[in-house]
């Protein structure tokens, strides 16, 4: 692939003591492991891990050679500047404004982030982000439903980046499930410089557990985990997730975030201080307000932590609500309509 950094391409990865070998385990002088313990003493095994890949594989409709398993999604995007960017030379384009960690893993990496302005609307700007990329523009970042503004973008739009951007496209998926239309991934068939990110961390509730997806072209699989450490995931966050993947998805309720969502929204646009109370398809979304800093503190004074996106480009004075419990939310709505009648007697 003539996108992959050639150090990366020529990288004589890392081999684990347990990659070397795969039949049943006997005595395992190999690691430098303590022999006492109860299986905490040991790495974690390559098994594990595959049957987890194996599982989220066939969850996500795509083969396990397709799914890199990361250290939440991340990992998977600091992974995408270390086999993709050169440092010093190349660049990333990336919409603004979206997840602070594209940026973030660009600095880090000496990589230069390019962000180009969503529209007012907080639409794709397609033409600018293809005016910014050049030779040396390697990927670029597109979240969608987006973080922090909750919108999604067009599949058709998407496949023109796809078409005429240069190098590797990332379409963040972090939130697709509470989204009406879904994921995009059918698109992996069709492009391999598309990298699809995705996590455990939102709709699948296991966001303690640190566990995020990369779904791409079985190259890129294989580079990314030439690349990782070599136990990125422990063996309690293996159990764990195998343990849990049944049926914590039906059990983190996203149906009944998505109902919520529109309940508080709903709630919250009949409030005369909340100027506007924006659309989502994702788990959170932003209201506008003329002090969002004294909302803010008002909600903190009533033990509510929501987020200040006011300093957020084209965000306006804004704050990021995220949908909590039924009871979390009716708690929210009480405060802000307190704070609206307290607001309502100084003016
Ligand atoms: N992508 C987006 C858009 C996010 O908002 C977040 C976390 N807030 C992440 C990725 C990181 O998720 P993870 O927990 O999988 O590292």
């Amino acid at each position: 692939m003539r996108l992959v950094r050639s150090n990366i391409a020529s990288l004589e990865p890392y081999s684990t003591a347990r990659d070397e070998y795969k039949g049943n385990l006997g005595i395992l002088l190999d690691a430098n492991e303590n022999p006492f313990g109860g299986g905490l003493n040991r790495y974690p095994s390559t098994t594990l891990r595959d049957s987890l890949v194996a599982k989220l594989a066939e969850i996500k409709g795509v083969l396990p050679g397709q799914l890199f398993l990361g250290n939440g999604s991340d990992e998977c995007i600091d992974l995408c500047y270390r086999v993709f960017c050169r440092p010093g030379k190349d660049n990333a384009v990336m919409i603004s404004p979206s997840y602070g960690m594209y940026k973030v893993c660009a600095d880090i990496n000496d990589v230069e982030a390019r962000q180009v302005k969503l529209g007012k609307d907080f639409s794709l700007p397609v033409e600018d982000l293809l005016a910014a990329s050049d030779n040396n523009s390697r990927l670029l970042f597109i979240c969608s439903p987006n973080n922090p503004t909750a919108n999604s973008f067009p599949e058709s739009q998407i496949r023109t980046l796809l078409d005429e951007f240069p190098g590797i496209v990332v379409l963040d998926e972090a939130y697709a499930d509470f989204s009406a239309r879904g994921s995009l991934k059918k698109l992996l068939e069709e492009y391999p410089r598309l990298i699809i990110l995705q996590t455990l961390s939102k709709a699948w509730g296991m966001a303690g557990l640190r566990l995020g997806m990369a779904l791409a072209d079985s190259a890129v699989v294989r580079l990314f985990n030439r690349v990782r450490y070599p136990y990125n995931i422990g063996t309690d966050t293996l159990q764990l997730a195998l343990e849990l993947l049944p049926k914590s998805y039906v059990e983190s309720k996203v149906s009944i975030i998505v109902k919520e969502r529109e309940r508080v929204r709903a709630a919250l646009a009949e409030i005369p201080t909340i100027r506007e109370v924006l659309p989502s398809d994702a788990n959170f979304f932003l209201i506008r307000t003329d002090c969002p800093r004294c909302l803010y503190n008002f909600l903190l004074s009533r033990g509510i932590i929501v987020r200040d996106r006011s300093n957020t480009p084209l965000c306006g004075p804004a704050l990021r609500l995220t949908i909590g419990n039924p009871g979390e939310n009716d708690k929210l709505i009480k405060a802000i309509t307190e704070y609206d009648s307290i607001q309502s007697t100084i003016h």
